[in-house]
């Protein structure tokens, strides 16, 4: 594995987003993202994975093959094709093999027991995922349309309902995106 201990910025990733969604003309709410993936060229399926693995991608001859864990919730089955598409799209020269267990530390800064060089694959496959689920400017339409106020577990819900992502993938997907205006 090649090492990279600076992570790649957010506008890297979101350009790498557009890109993608741009190209194939699937705006449309919310993202069907393993159709996204299977345009994309990638294998999808789903899998028994024992113990609390919820995803894996397999690089081979340049081809990545998705495996998500069929036991876990939808909207937590698409959070795992999300990232681990990212992990293709962003690290496929720096590994052949991803592993994901227990996704509910990924909005954590630091994941206890990863390298650094871990951690920072995770934050940005996170980061990609974060933004393919939720588009820069769908989120946007959507919140001035809501009148969305952050403070508000309803508005979340229903944000989070027509994205098809959990109410937490949403919170931090907006507490991070810059288009709240406070003040
Ligand atoms: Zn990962």
């Amino acid at each position: 594995m090649n090492t990279r201990t600076h992570s790649r910025s957010i506008q890297f990733i979101k350009k790498q987003v557009d890109d993608i969604l741009q190209g194939m003309k699937l705006y449309s709410l919310p993202i069907k993202i393993e159709d996204v993936a299977k345009r994309a060229g990638l294998t999808v399926s789903p899998f028994d994975f024992e113990d609390d693995i919820s995803g894996v991608l397999v690089i081979q001859d340049g081809k990545g093959v998705i495996g998500y864990n069929q036991s876990e919730s939808r909207v937590r089955r698409r959070f795992t094709i999300a990232h681990e598409f990212g992990h293709f799209v962003l690290h496929r020269e720096q590994s052949s093999m991803f592993m994901d267990k227990g996704f509910n530390a990924i909005f954590r800064s630091t994941h206890s027991g990863l390298s650094e060089q871990t951690q920072i694959l995770e934050r940005e496959a996170n980061t990609f995922a974060a933004y393919i689920l939720m588009p820069d400017h769908l989120l946007k339409e959507a919140i001035e349309k809501i009148d969305f106020d952050l403070g508000s577990e309803d508005d979340i819900k229903n944000l989070a309902k027509i994205f098809d992502v959990s109410s937490q993938a949403m919170y931090y997907r907006i507490l991070n995106s810059g288009l709240l205006r406070f003040g």
